[in-house]
C-alpha cells in the first residue's frame, strides 16, 4: 500500500485550488461537499465557479496564485491543466505547508483524491493508487446502486441513539441490534417517512432487550478454490455474520479478509502429509465456540463435502444439539476444468466422473485401478501430488495407455495458477521437474483445450508448461 487512506478533518479549515477549467470543476464538485473554506484562484473561471462564488459556496480570486495565497491551507490543488504552472503552484503551496495534489500528476502529488460514495456521514472512499481509475469508477457505480440513499439518514439517527443502545450487552447482542436496524428495520421505516425511523428504533430496542439469547450455530461453508469471486452469496453472508471463523490452511487469505474485524479467526490446518491439528481438537474447538453462543463458520476450501471430513464434524455438532447448516462451494475439480477451458464430461468420451483421493489415513489410497485404467475415464485426483508415482504405476500395471492425458492444475482459480500438461507416462517425472508448491489437482483423462484451440481464447489458463 503506497497510499494510506485516512479521513482528514477539514471543517473550518482552508483548502485552496488553482485553476478554472474542467479539471478544477471536477475537484470542486467534491470539495463543495465539505465544510472547508474554499478559495479558488483562476484568471478565467468557468461560469459554474463564478455562480458558486456568488452563492457564497467558495471565494473566487480572478488571478493566478501568488506567494502567500495558500497560508494556513491544509490542502492545495494545482488544477490549471498546465504542467509548468501547476508545478509553480505546487511549490508555493508546499512552502506554505499544505499537502499538495497536482491533477493528473501522481508522482509529484502528496495525496490522491479517491472516488467517493457519499451517504454523509457514511463516506466510502475508493482508491487504486492511481493504477485503475476506470476500476474505481466501476466500484463506485456498483456501491452507489447497492447502498440505500437513506443510509446517511439512518446513520445520523442511529448515532443519536447510540447511548440508548448501550443498554444492550457489548458484543453480539449490540451488533445484532445494529445489523437489524441498518439492514432490515431501518430501511423499511425510512421508506415510510415521517418519524417512522425513531419509532422503529424504540421498538427494535425493546425487542432486542426482551429476546432470550439463542444458542450458537455452526455453518459449514465452502470457500471455493481461492478466487473470492467464486464464493457463493450465501457463503459471503455467512462469513460476514460469523463471530468465529475456523478455517483450513488452504482457504485463501483474501477470503478471510471478508470476515468482520472483530471476528475471531482460527486456522485449524490439515494439509497433505504436513503437520496437522488433530481432528478431535478441531471438532472440540467448533463445539466450544458454538456452545458459548457464537455463530461459527467452519470454512473449508472448495466444497465442504468433498474430502473435507464434513460428516465427522457435522455429526459432533448435531449430537451436541447445536443448529448446523452446510453451504456448498466450488470444488477444485470444477475450478480446474474452467482453468483448462474444458468440460469434465463429454458425450462419447465419459459418462461418469470420479473424484478420488491420492492418499487417505492409511497412506496412498487404493482404488478400482482396473476401471480407472479403461480408455476415456475421467477422474479428478485430489491430494495426489505425492502419490503421483504410485497412481501412475498402478494405472499402467492395469493396462492404462501411457499417452492418456493428465492435466495437473496447481492453485486453480488463483492468479498464480499453473497448468502442467502431461501424459500418464510422463506424469511423475513432469511433476518432479515442475516442483509444484501449491495445492494441485490431477485431472486424469483430460487435456487443456489449448491442445486444439488457441489459449488466448481462454485467458484464465495463463501458463501451460
Ligand atoms: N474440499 C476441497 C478439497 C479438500 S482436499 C475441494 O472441494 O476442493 C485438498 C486438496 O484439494 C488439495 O490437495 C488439492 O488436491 C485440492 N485443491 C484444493 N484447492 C485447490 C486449488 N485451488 N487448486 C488445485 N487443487 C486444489
Amino acid at each position: 500500500m503506497q497510499h494510506f487512506p485516512i479521513f482528514l478533518s477539514v471543517a473550518g479549515r482552508r483548502i485552496v485550488l488553482a485553476g478554472g477549467g474542467g479539471a478544477a470543476l471536477a475537484k470542486l464538485r467534491l470539495l463543495r461537499k465539505t465544510e472547508a473554506h474554499l478559495t479558488v484562484f483562476a484568471k478565467d473561471p468557468a461560469p459554474e465557479i463564478v455562480a458558486w462564488a456568488k452563492s457564497g459556496n467558495l471565494r473566487l480570486v480572478c488571478r493566478a496564485m501568488e506567494p502567500g495565497d495558500s497560508t494556513c491551507a491544509v490542502l492545495a490543488y494545482a488544477a490549471t491543466e498546465d504542467a509548468e504552472e501547476d508545478a509553480r503552484i505546487a511549490a508555493l503551496a508546499r512552502a506554505d505547508g499544505a499537502l499538495v495534489n497536482i491533477v493528473d500528476n501522481l508522482q509529484d502529488s502528496a495525496f490522491i483524491t479517491p472516488a467517493i460514495v457519499d451517504r454523509d456521514p457514511v463516506t466510502v472512499a475508493i482508491g487504486t493508487e492511481g493504477a485503475a481509475p476506470v476500476l474505481a469508477r466501476a466500484i463506485k457505480a456498483d456501491l452507489e446502486e447497492r447502498l440505500p440513499q437513506a443510509l446517511g439518514r439512518l446513520a445520523r439517527i442511529g448515532k443519536a441513539f447510540r447511548k440508548m443502545a448501550d443498554i444492550l450487552p457489548m458484543g453480539r447482542a449490540r451488533r445484532d441490534f445494529w445489523r437489524d436496524y441498518y439492514f432490515s428495520t431501518g430501511p423499511a421505516a425510512a421508506a415510510k417517512g415521517g418519524d417512522a425511523v425513531d419509532v422503529a428504533l424504540d421498538d427494535l430496542l425493546t425487542h432486542h432487550l426482551t429476546r432470550t439469547d439463542g444458542p450458537g450455530r455452526v455453518a459449514f461453508v465452502g470457500a471455493g478454490p481461492g478466487d473470492p469471486e467464486l464464493l457463493t452469496l450465501k457463503a459471503r453472508n455467512a462469513i460476514d455474520r460469523a463471530d468465529v471463523v475456523i478455517h483450513d490452511r488452504l482457504v485463501a487469505p483474501e477470503i478471510l479478509e471478508l470476515a468482520r474485524r472483530e471476528a475471531v479467526i482460527i486456522e485449524a490446518g490439515k494439509e497433505g502429509f504436513g503437520p496437522a491439528m488433530p481432528q478431535d481438537d478441531i471438532t472440540q474447538l467448533i463445539l466450544n465456540h458454538a456452545l458459548e453462543g457464537a455463530h461459527v463458520v467452519r470454512l473449508k476450501s472448495g466444497d465442504p463435502s468433498v474430502f473435507g471430513r464434513l460428516d465427522e464434524e457435522l455429526d459432533a455438532v448435531t449430537a451436541a444439539g447445536i443448529e448446523a447448516s452446510v453451504v456448498p462451494g466450488i470444488t477444485a475439480a470444477s475450478s480446474a476444468a474452467a482453468d483448462l477451458g474444458t468440460s469434465l464430461t463429454r458425450r462419447g468420451r465419459n459418462s461418469e466422473l470420479r473424484f478420488i483421493t491420492g492418499h487417505d489415513m492409511d497412506g496412498f489410497a487404493d482404488h478400482d485401478w482396473r476401471h480407472l485404467a479403461t480408455p476415456g475415464i475421467v477422474a479428478a485426483i485430489y491430494m495426489g501430488k505425492r502419490a503421483a508415482r504410485f497412481v501412475q504405476g498402478r494405472l499402467m500395471m492395469h493396462g492404462a495407455d501411457p499417452t492418456t492425458p493428465v492435466s495437473v492444475v496447481e492453485n486453480a482459480s488463483r492468479p498464480d495458477r499453473r497448468v502442467l500438461d502431461c501424459t500418464l507416462g510422463t506424469l511423475s517425472a513432469d511433476l518432479d521437474d515442475a516442483d509444484l508448491r501449491g495445492p494441485a489437482v490431477m485431472m486424469l483423462g483430460i487435456a487443456p483445450r489449448s491442445a486444439d484451440i488457441s489459449l488466448s481464447e481462454f485467458p484464465q489458463a495463463e501458463e501451460v508448461l
